[in-house]
């Protein structure tokens, strides 16, 4: 067996007592190692910038569901919008009004996880709870007949600290209980938590993540030029 197949064989036991969805997280990484991970039967894949993903999308078989897990510039949507197959990045009105431009133009309806701050780091894009509430009382979302929104995406602070991890998922999972509880707009539904990564994905399944996103695990680490 592959290294990759034996990585990813691995992170499926681990995860087997969780109904979670694997993202491969594979930025960086040429195209013969996602192959091999398509050969493992991998099939989500997650990217953080345009350009690498739609290279690999025209390389890469075409059953492959391409996630935008990075920021997400309003011009470059329209690049992804025939085929991704869920945004997890976005954090603006401005982003999903473009979004959903960009949808009806390619005739479809484009999936997205609205991404939530819940680390200290200030660096990390998304929306604080008050505005995301903000946004969804505001029906905005009634207007954009080309979006749906699955749920939720956010990252952890990086830090050893497991007990500041896990109380940051679980304010990301809280959210997305009250979400659930308060709101009923028709393209939107609370199906998917996005979150944990290769350092922190057994914590984020603890606190009811359903998509963990795992890069360096399964390719190695990343060599950035
Ligand atoms: C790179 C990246 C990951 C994967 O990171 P690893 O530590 O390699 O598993 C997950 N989510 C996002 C948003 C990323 O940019």
């Amino acid at each position: 067996m592959s290294k990759i197949t034996d990585n990813i064989q691995s992170i499926l036991t681990k995860t087997s007592d969780h109904k979670c969805t694997l993202i491969a997280v594979s930025k960086t990484k040429p195209n013969e190692l996602l192959q091999e991970a398509y050969d493992a039967g991998q099939r989500h894949f997650g990217e953080n910038k345009v350009q690498e993903l739609v290279g690999k999308y025209e390389s890469l078989p075409k059953d492959i569901m391409w996630h935008m897990i990075g920021h997400l510039q309003r011009n470059k949507v329209k690049q992804i919008a025939p085929f991704v197959h869920l945004i997890h990045s976005v954090d603006s009105e401005r982003l999903l009004r473009a979004i959903n431009k960009e949808a009806a133009k390619a005739g479809r309806q484009i999936n997205c996880l609205l991404q939530v701050h819940i680390a200290t780091e200030t660096t990390k894009f998304g929306f604080d709870k008050s505005e995301l509430f903000t946004l969804l009382k505001s029906g905005l979302l009634g207007e954009l007949g080309n979006i749906k929104i699955l749920g939720l995406m956010g990252m952890a602070t990086l830090t050893d600290d497991t007990d500041q991890i896990k109380s940051e998922f679980l304010s990301l999972k809280s959210i997305y209980d009250d979400i659930d509880k308060e709101f009923s707009i028709p393209n939107l539904s609370m199906k998917e938590l996005s979150m944990g990564m290769s350092s922190d994905y057994k914590i984020a399944l603890e606190c009811g993540s359903t998509m963990i996103r795992v890069g360096s695990t399964i390719f190695g680490e990343r060599n950035y030029a």
